[in-house]
């Protein structure tokens, strides 16, 4: 590539509404331009690193047996309407209606659409596990699209699916995406972390994050110096060990038959009835699960989160008690799925009656469960939330506070998709099982930005080699002197042979303007091809990111040294 040919235009000036590096740079250097507020086009130079990330991404995935497909983006709003998540979406989703007024949207995610095309298709135990992996826009009408290609309203992802006879599957499909998602962040040079993650809106329970650590990130993350323990800080766990050992709480305390109104509950609990205590839901079963409401939401919106459906009391059949068994929009999908029982109740009811709380997996009862947003913070105060310097919760090391941006998320669906969709397969038994599913995203563009986050300075972006957009530029200093121009011709040609993927600045610039662009767009290396050092038999070399400069001699074997 020469770069008289070059599409980069590089900008003196950086638009106002460009708040952090990334964004900055990024246009500044040329490889993006914006067609409307978090929506751009990707130029030439940010086109070759998006697929080198991506390339690496496919060879991950790949190695892990995951196949590749590609499946629509605008989605049909029946398959939204079947899991229920047409209405839970929000103002999030981008909606469209075609000729015939028939509703659509252009995917958000494909949980809907990968589970009603797998349920086709797959019948039988011997078609499973199956892993499915796209690569694709995702549309989201981000409430606040900003910074760039970190919040986007059309971004790249790609996202993964697996299906699975059992949890045993599942467990093993998850680990398999957690050490794909490990060696794609390793391979693209980036300082990341798996932090324990929140399950979100999503629903299933069992979560990670990748965070690239950088101060522009969005989420707060808690890590403990000693051991491996990490957390989102919406995840993170409240107590010290201690406490949660006491708390402890078998399935039998939980079970209060008796209770059936939130009235009820709140004698049983010795708790007033009060805003807090917005819902219950009773289930024959599993016994009494119990929801107290963070105090910001009301229980249509928890409704409309929470697919399952939290009962509000009033409105509900005895019909609909007896089906019911989730709690908290963000708890998951609880109860008669995961045949597990959840009860989320304030800190002085669980000191006071030793029930757990915000649990779903045994040990886990404190995971998950934030005071002022899973409960009102009435009854909280010798509860906070997990500071720097606090006791790690699993080694008691201390804990230390960091900003991350999430480029990666796996998660543990179970069957909440399955059963929503009816995608069920016949066991060796001929019975017919709910499949169990996981599924995993990969932020590609956002990944992109993530890297200049973490690798730039006051000259420009330092790209990790791995996902360079070249690898080298040659800079003729003067284009004039012909011997010079020749040279670096020849070592253009000889570079690029050798399958390094070089580009010469073969424009008729000052020395300065070259360097300046070299740096802004970030080239790892530098070769400086100029009338001095060749009377000398010597070839300058600098390294972006070290600032380094060596003279290897043109005699020797150049090409092979860079
Ligand atoms: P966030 O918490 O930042 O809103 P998310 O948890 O909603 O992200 P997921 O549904 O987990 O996102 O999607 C998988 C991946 O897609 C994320 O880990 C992230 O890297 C990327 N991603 C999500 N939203 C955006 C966006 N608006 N712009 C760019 N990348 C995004
Ligand atoms: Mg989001
Ligand atoms: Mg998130
Ligand atoms: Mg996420």
């Amino acid at each position: 590539m020469r770069v008289s040919k070059l599409y980069a235009p590089t900008l003196r000036e950086v638009p106002a509404e460009a708040e952090v590096v990334s964004h900055q740079l990024m246009l500044r250097a040329g490889f993006m331009r914006k067609a409307a507020g978090g929506i751009y086009t990707y130029l030439p130079l940010a086109w070759r690193v998006l697929k080198k990330i991506e390339r690496i991404v496919r060879e991950e995935m790949d190695a892990k047996g995951s196949q590749e497909l590609l499946m629509p983006i605008v989605q049909p709003a029946e398959i939204w309407q079947e899991s229920g998540r047409w209405d839970v979406y929000g103002a999030e989703m981008f909606r469209l209606q075609d000729r015939h007024n028939r509703c659509f949207c252009l995917g958000p995610t494909h949980e809907e659409m990968v589970t009603t095309l797998i349920r086709g298709d797959v019948r039988s135990y011997r078609q499973l596990p199956l892993s499915v992996y796209q690569i694709q826009n995702k549309y989201r009408d981000e409430r606040r699209p900003r910074f760039g290609l970190m919040r986007g309203r059309e971004f790249i992802m790609k996202d993964a699916y697996s299906f699975d006879r059992d949890e045993a599957g599942l467990d093993k499909s998850y680990q398999d995406m957690y050490d794909a998602y490990t060696n794609i962040f390793t391979r693209c040079g980036l300082n990341f972390r798996p932090v324990e993650a929140d399950s979100g809106a999503i629903g299933g329970s069992g979560s990670h994050e990748f965070m690239v650590i950088a101060d522009s990130g969005e989420a707060e993350i808690v890590f403990c110096t000693s051991c491996d323990y990490a957390a989102n800080v919406e995840k993170a766990e409240l107590f010290p060990l201690e406490a949660q050992e006491e708390a402890m709480l078998t399935k039998e305390e939980v079970v209060t038959p008796d209770c059936k109104t939130i009235a009820d509950v709140c004698a049983y609990l010795k708790l007033p009835v009060d805003h807090s205590v917005k819902a219950v839901a009773y289930n024959s079963e599993k016994g009494l699960i119990l929801c107290f409401v963070r105090g910001d939401h009301e229980v249509n919106e928890i409704k409309v989160i929470n697919t399952c459906g939290v009962i509000d009391l009033e409105m509900a059949t005895e019909e609909q008690l007896a089906a019911a068994g989730t709690v908290g929009g963000y708890m998951g999908p609880v109860g008669i799925d995961n045949k597990k029982v959840i009860v989320v109740v304030d800190a002085t009811v669980m000191k006071m009656h030793n029930v757990c709380c915000g649990a779903n997996k045994e040990g886990y009862h404190f995971i998950n469960v934030n005071p002022g947003r899973d409960f009102t913070p009435t009854y909280v105060a010798d509860i906070r939330l997990i500071q720097e310097g606090d006791p790690c919760p699993h080694c008691g090391g201390e804990v230390s506070k960091a900003r991350g941006i999430e480029v990666g998320q796996v998660f543990k669906l179970f069957t909440k998709y399955s059963s929503a969709l009816k995608a069920t397969y016949l066991d060796e038994n001929g019975k017919e099982q709910p499949m169990v599913m996981g599924c995993y995203g990969v932020g590609v563009s956002r990944t992109m930005a993530a890297a200049i986050e973490q690798n730039y300075d006051d000259n420009g972006i330092i790209w990790p080699i791995e996902i360079a957009p070249y690898h080298v530029l040659v800079v003729p200093v003067n284009t004039k002197d012909e011997a010079s121009a020749a040279k670096a011709e020849e070592i253009y040609m000889q570079l690029k042979k050798v399958g390094l993927e070089t580009v010469i600045d073969d424009r008729n610039e000052r020395p300065g303007v070259k360097f300046k662009d070299a740096d802004l767009i970030g080239y790892p290396l530098r070769v400086v091809v100029g009338p001095k050092t060749l009377t000398e038999g010597k070839l300058e070399v600098k390294i972006r990111k070290t600032g380094e400069i060596r003279y290897l001699p043109l005699d020797g074997d150049y090409v092979q040294d860079i």
